[in-house]
């Protein structure tokens, strides 16, 4: 735009916003200059702290934010610092509701510690907090400092206002997220549930505002997990010559259990959260998917319009429990009959059900005594028989409500997603502990730029700042002030 015209147009505007009454809108909707200083200032001590597993401590973050929250004026019972050694501690601040509410605190869990960073891989040093080109660098800048700096500033500006909010608001800035063996989360909920107990939980580090150049397109809120499972088919046999070769081979056995798995299909099934996705989604998508997803949300789901919807991969996934092969070794030697076949089978598990349901299915459809099926329980697959993602309650009314305001307010006209994930974030934990959890943040990363564990980690300097303000209004919307 010619530069003369800038003037102009940001005068019109204006003028359009004060003849709606909006100016108060807009500057509510914008970070005030005072906690924008305050916002980097936080953010930058957070991303310079080292919390990464190997030489990191999150205790001496925890302890930082814990020194900020005092000078805000919390009392020293109300924050704590506490965890199973001294480099793995956790933070919990408890922001106290209006006396004699009878609802139920609220928790807010982020974790503080960040997956490992190399000076070598990276072009700034990653524990370095770098402003260049409009964007933030360093480690845990996506994933998910910004999001413990949001949850700080907002306690601190609340805290001054003097506002005093429905229900006890908890913080818990957690370690172990990103590997270890000390996920401060899960040790809370073991060693001190009654300190985080809540209605439910909020977690910025699933879900979330997708943006491309900056413009929001969507606003994902996490609510539920798909169960992962690795199963190994394995079919064994005393091998030979293959000059001679006898009917039986280990390899005909795995591929016909195989083919069955691939011609199966699990059953239809939806839940309250992707019954929210597919009617999010049918006012995003247009014609006839559109109308299939109306038709399969109804009380009497359409099977035409479910068979259409399966076509597509991600929908299909969303509607069912899905298993597929997706490595095999088999035989030693060109010549020779094959002494083993082993095949991998991943599988992803619709919410209510668990693996060994999906291995009883499996068994029943290979219906073949020579193949094997066992659950892999290595670390890197790390499920258990009887694991089991709860199936979502009722999405919270509340935390929909607010979150609804607030979009409508700072990213108007974004749709709002309900989305099932696959266990990736500690909502898995809270989650099984019964406190339902919605995982979201207003901090807009670009579809085309996720950083998160990979190399020049960065965030939009508008984005955090936007993303700042939005929790505080929302924070402060969903507890009953304006
Ligand atoms: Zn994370």
């Amino acid at each position: 735009m010619p530069t003369l015209l800038k003037p102009l147009l940001a005068a019109a505007i204006s003028g359009l916003f004060a003849i709606a009454g909006l100016t108060a809108l807009a500057q509510q909707t914008t970070l005030p200059p005072a906690d924008r200083i305050l916002a980097r200032a936080i953010f930058q001590q957070l991303i310079e702290t080292n919390t990464s597993h190997s030489v990191g401590s999150t205790t001496v973050a925890a302890e930082e934010m814990r020194k900020r929250l005092l000078d805000a004026g919390f009392s020293a019972e109300d924050v704590v610092v506490l965890g199973p050694d001294d480099r793995h501690g956790n933070l919990v601040a408890r922001y106290h509701g209006v006396a004699g509410s009878t609802k139920k605190p609220m928790l807010i869990i982020c974790h503080l510690d960040v997956v490992e960073a190399k000076r070598e891989d990276w072009t700034t040093d990653p524990f370095q907090f770098v402003e260049k080109d409009g964007y933030f660098y360093g480690r845990g800048t996506q994933d998910i400092k910004e999001s413990d700096a949001a949850s700080i500033v907002s306690f601190i500006r609340l805290k001054r206002e003097g506002y005093v909010p429905d229900r006890d608001i908890i913080l818990a800035l957690t370690a172990g997220e990103e590997g270890g063996e000390d996920n401060g989360v899960a040790w809370l909920l073991q060693t001190h549930r009654a300190m985080i107990e809540g209605e439910f939980a909020l977690n910025a580090d699933a879900g979330g505002l997708t943006t491309h150049d900056a413009k929001p397109l969507e606003l994902g809120v996490e609510a539920t997990e798909k169960l992962y499972a690795d199963f190994e088919l394995t079919a064994t046999n005393p091998g030979g010559h293959s000059s001679v070769p006898t009917k039986d081979n280990a390899i005909y056995h795995v591929a016909d259990a195989l083919g069955r798995i691939e011609r199966y299909t699990f059953p239809f099934e939806l839940n309250d959260v992707t019954r929210a996705y597919f009617v999010a989604m049918a006012k995003v998508v247009g014609g006839q998917q559109a109308a299939d997803m109306r038709a399969i949300t109804g009380a009497a789901p359409s099977v035409v319009g479910e068979a259409r919807l399966s076509e597509d991969p991600h929908y299909n996934s969303t509607m069912r429990t899905t298993c597929v092969a997706t490595e095999m070794t088999a035989g030693h030697a060109p010549n020779a009959l094959p002494q083993s076949a082993v095949a991998n089978v991943n599988c992803r598990i619709l919410p209510g059900h668990t693996p060994a349901e999906v291995r009883a299915k499996l068994r029943e459809l290979i219906a073949d005594p020579k193949v094997e099926v066992t659950l892999d329980i290595s670390v890197a697959s790390d499920s258990k028989e009887d694991d089991m993602s709860i199936t979502p309650p009722p999405l919270n009314k509340e935390v929909f409500d607010a979150l609804r305001d607030v979009t409508a307010e700072m990213f108007p006209g974004t749709p709002i997603i309900p989305e099932m994930e696959t266990g990736a974030s500690d909502s898995k934990l809270t989650m099984a502990a019964g406190i339902p959890s919605y995982g979201f943040s207003g901090m807009g990363v670009d579809d085309d730029d996720d950083r998160a564990h990979g190399k020049d980690e960065r965030i939009r300097v508008e984005a955090f700042y936007t993303g700042v303000q939005f929790d505080y209004l929302y924070l402060k919307r969903l507890t009953g002030g304006k």
